[in-house]
């Protein structure tokens, strides 16, 4: 679906509550070719690969492959994605060893219920993670705060996980957020029962708001078209929770 022009949103038509919780995956076509961000939790990558087909591409276009972070539900399709179009993968340094299999990825406290909707999730994402690993793929770049790919700039928001990157593409104002900020099954800056560190979350939430998104694309969630910027704001405004 597309929610700004050249910016793409794919989410698991169905059956994504149990993988990962909905999550979704972004594909930008900055007239240069395209750039995919997170690659869901299929190992097929079809949802991701149907959206391309239809937007009248092939994964021949893929020219970067870029990780918001290292959880299960968006590292699934990277190794076929890899393997269909041989374009460079991208992810902070944190992150890419757990990406290559050489590291488990680290938990969030199981004591933190909020929100609910995502606690069975997080609590069978677990217990099934030795029987559900992603393919190990070694990460191409390593990447960080200031860098770019295309026309996105790279800004380091830790929290959800130490490595954790969002993408802005200033000229659409455009901001993909991964986990960093949500709109499932809430609006918030992550999700609390999956967050590692609660102040470095915090802290890049205000990193978020102060970019002139208007555009908001979310890990997890429907997109916000309109005010993105405002609504991270409001969110700063609040307080922090
Ligand atoms: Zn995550
Ligand atoms: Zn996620």
């Amino acid at each position: 679906m597309e929610i700004a022009p050249g910016v793409y949103d794919v989410a698991p038509p169905k059956r994504g509550y149990l993988k990962a919780g909905f999550s979704k995956a972004v594909i930008v076509d900055d007239g240069d070719g395209l750039i995919v961000i997170d690659t869901l939790y299929d190992a097929d990558a079809g949802d991701i690969l149907d959206e391309i087909k239809r937007i009248g591409k092939t994964p021949a276009d893929i020219k970067h492959i870029v990780l918001t972070h290292a959880h299960r539900g968006h590292l699934g399709g990277l190794a076929t994605l890899k393997r269909l179009s041989g374009a460079p993968t991208y992810a902070h340094p944190w992150e890419a060893d757990i990406i290559s299999g050489d590291r488990g990825r680290q938990e969030p406290s199981f004591f933190v219920l909020t929100p609910i909707q995502t606690y069975p999730i997080i609590f069978f994402g677990r217990l099934t993670a030795a029987f559900t690993k992603h393919e190990p793929l070694a990460v191409d770049h390593m990447i960080g705060d200031g860098d770019k790919i295309g026309p996105l700039q790279v800004v380091h928001t830790p929290g959800h996980t130490p490595g954790h990157l969002v993408l802005y593409w200033p000229e659409r104002r455009v901001l993909i957020t991964g986990d960093a900020f949500v709109t499932w099954p809430m609006h918030c800056y992550g999700w609390p029962n999956s967050m590692l560190n609660h102040k470095q979350s915090w802290e890049s939430l205000i990193k978020m708001a102060e970019l002139d998104a208007e555009v908001l694309s979310p890990g997890h969630g429907d997109s916000i078209r309109q005010n993105g910027a405002a609504v991270l704001r409001n969110m700063v405004a609040r307080g922090k929770r």
